[in-house]
């Protein structure tokens, strides 16, 4: 079948056709899990995970990056914005995530100027219209919106603006991917990769994984037929003894991915050792500036002074992100946890699988 719109991927009959080629493929009992919070948000949005045989269990990884940002640079946020006369900007969610003692959205309440911006370079914009104070943009994001950051910089950079720096909390996927394969505790036998992550990045970094671990890794994306031959995909291989790497989402992901964006991204950041929300520090999966650039670096530029970083002692989204819960089983969920009230950032992200739970599943 050739399809061309977006409608298309999400026709009913062809859903159908192939949930039943999955159930034919499917030889035993699998586990597969996508590391993408759009997916799971779709899995959800569309119940696609409640149509699939019982013997596949589907979880969900460390794939929404608002929820992978870890306390400790929420709370490097928090004291940033808290300094008189300065402005820090970032995206909608990270100002409901909860720090050890705050968030952003009440120090906002309570004066602090913080803003919602929608592109990193609208932050860019804020240093041009405010020259008399320092602007920070607090980054959040995998490969996919990293080469924006680095766009950033370098408009910064061409504007001459030095009251301008970024606050970076971006990561890679890879490492996390193998961090999860080398944990005794892993059950995972397959993965569905973010196709967006490879349409910057391309597939061919997965293919030393996928050897090394001997799994099937699947370049997936993000509308329900996507989804489902994405799995397809997985199921196959592993019932075949197979492992490698497979790319679903064709229509936007080649191999070699957008080495413009590569470029401008091995400009401006270096690979870092990165701690991750519920996963630990993880050796070279986060993005920093370069030397070359530090001088943009808002780390740098406002050390924290006595780093606290405490988690919500109820919260389980370490195990959720590694996907050894699910987030119905954690006892907080929908009880002293929800999106009003959150206590951790898997239930605030428009990505986070909390609050897909939360938002598509009722609640008893
Ligand atoms: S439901 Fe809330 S408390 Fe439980 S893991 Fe998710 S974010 Fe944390």
């Amino acid at each position: 079948m050739i399809v061309r719109y977006v409608d298309e991927y999400r026709q009913g009959e062809q859903v159908q056709s192939w949930l039943d080629a999955i159930a034919a493929a499917l030889t035993r009992p699998m586990t597969l899990m996508e590391v993408c919070g759009g997916q799971t948000h779709t899995f959800l949005r569309f119940g696609l995970d409640a149509l699939l045989p019982e013997a596949l269990t589907l979880v969900h990884g460390p794939g929404c990056p608002v929820c992978v940002t870890p306390i400790e640079l929420i709370d490097h946020a928090l004291a940033i914005a808290a300094q008189p006369g300065l402005l820090l900007a970032s995206f909608g969610d990270m100002l409901r995530v909860p720090g050890t003692r705050d968030d952003l959205r009440s120090l906002k309440a309570r004066g602090a100027d913080v803003r919602i911006v929608y592109s990193p370079l609208d932050a860019v914009r804020l240093a041009q219209q405010h020259p008399d104070r320092q602007v920070v943009f607090f980054g959040v994001g995998f490969e996919t919106t990293a080469p924006a950051h680095a766009l950033t910089v370098l408009q910064a950079h061409q504007a001459g603006l030095s009251n301008f720096s970024l606050l970076s909390a971006l990561v890679l996927v890879p490492p996390a991917i193998a961090t999860l394969l080398a944990d005794p505790a892993n059950r995972v036998e397959a993965f569905l990769a973010a196709g967006h992550v490879c349409a910057v990045m391309g597939y061919g970094q997965y293919e030393p994984l996928a050897a090394r671990y001997r799994v099937p890794i699947v370049v997936t994306g993000f509308e329900p037929l996507d989804l489902l031959q994405g799995i397809h995909c997985a199921v196959r291989a592993l019932a075949a003894g197979h492992s490698g790497v497979e790319n679903q989402y064709r229509r936007a992901v080649q191999r070699e991915g957008n080495p413009a964006a590569q470029q401008a991204l091995k400009r401006v950041f270096e690979v870092c050792d990165r701690p991750w929300r519920g996963l630990g520090v993880l050796p070279a999966s986060g993005l920093r500036l370069r030397e070359a650039w530090r001088t943009y670096d808002a780390a740098e530029r406002f050390p924290l002074a006595e780093p606290i970083a405490r988690e919500h002692p109820e919260c389980l989204a370490g195990e959720v992100l590694r996907g050894l819960r699910k987030p119905p089983a954690c006892p907080a969920f929908g009880a002293a946890c929800t999106p009003e009230h959150p206590l951790g950032a898997p239930m605030v992200s428009s990505e986070g699988a909390c609050a897909a739970y939360y938002r598509y599943r009722s609640v008893t």
